[in-house]
């Protein structure tokens, strides 16, 4: 077993409506690229009228080893994805609703556990398509469905 210690280089802070951000990163760049997705995220969900609201604090990490995942007020970038926008966006959108509708739906049957992914790339692919990038969205839902 691996046991991997990371240590943050970075911390970055911005405020979007009202939303207190802030990020950590183990690569030098990786807090200011994962604050410019988050609040390019934020901007299109407020654009698709989302209540964001609900949302006091977001923490952002950059690591490696997952595409990203969730908990509580924490979103996990994964470094891989710094270099590719698009993918950093793509991710750091499905996470951030994961926040947004975890708050929400709480399916109590294993059976229900799909919507719990469903849409956080449902509002993910509308999310890119207000945003411009509609032939991104048009290929993760082509990849998704197959
Ligand atoms: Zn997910």
């Amino acid at each position: 077993m691996d046991l991997v210690i990371a240590r943050f280089r970075e911390e970055s802070e911005d405020v979007f409506a009202n939303i207190h951000l802030k990020a950590y990163s183990v690569v030098d760049g990786g807090a200011s690229s994962s604050l410019r997705a988050v609040v390019t995220a934020l901007e299109a969900y407020e654009s698709l009228g989302l209540p964001l609201d609900i949302i006091d604090r977001l923490n952002i990490v950059v690591i490696g080893g997952s595409g990203g995942f969730q908990v509580d007020h924490l979103i996990s970038l994964d470094v891989e994805h710094l270099a590719n926008n698009i993918v950093l966006l793509a991710n750091t959108l499905h996470e951030l609703a994961h926040i947004w509708i975890s708050s929400t739906l709480k399916p109590e049957r294993p059976e229900d556990l799909w919507l719990s992914e469903a849409l956080p790339d449902f509002l993910m692919v509308r999310a890119l398509q207000t945003l411009g990038y509609s032939e991104t969205a048009q290929r993760i839902i082509s990849k998704n469905s197959t």
